[in-house]
């Protein structure tokens, strides 16, 4: 498959839909961030074990946990409901640890680096149509 890289700026895509690798949504509609629905997984760090809430929008670094994260620390991620990890293979280029993924409607996926204060993170888009064209109807909408 060939690859293109488009520059998303951040704050204006939405996550509207993610999912843990068994298929579970990530997506919590009792917590609220920017307004919408935030992902919400299990965060584990140093034998705590409660939940985050990630802001649905790329980009926006903003997040709500209970666990005490200062800059450096390295979060393992879990999947709320079946408790599978998000962790996949792929190095941080960074921080040499272990990237973890948000899998996306139509096979694309979110990774990003779990070491707090380190902001690599990268969207895969497959379905290019049916994800921009949300995106762009989003654009267009008159700002409240
Ligand atoms: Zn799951
Ligand atoms: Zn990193």
């Amino acid at each position: 498959m060939e690859e293109i890289t488009v520059r998303v700026p951040s704050g204006k895509f939405r996550i509207k839909e993610g999912r843990c690798p068994n298929g579970c949504s990530l997506m919590n509609k009792k917590k609220l961030l920017s307004g919408k629905p935030a992902i919400t997984a299990e965060v584990r760090l140093r034998g705590d074990v409660s939940l985050i809430h990630f802001n649905p929008y790329y980009g926006v670094y903003e997040y709500e946990t209970d666990v005490d994260l200062h800059p450096g620390d390295s979060v393992d991620l879990y999947c709320p409901h079946c408790k599978a990890s998000l962790t996949v293979p792929e190095l941080c280029g960074m921080c040499r640890v272990h990237m973890f993924a948000i899998q996306l409607p139509d096979g694309g996926e979110v990774r990003a680096c779990p070491i707090v204060g380190c902001r690599n993170h990268r969207l895969t888009i497959i379905d290019l149509d049916a994800q921009f064209a949300e995106f762009y109807e989003e654009e267009r909408k008159p700002k409240m």
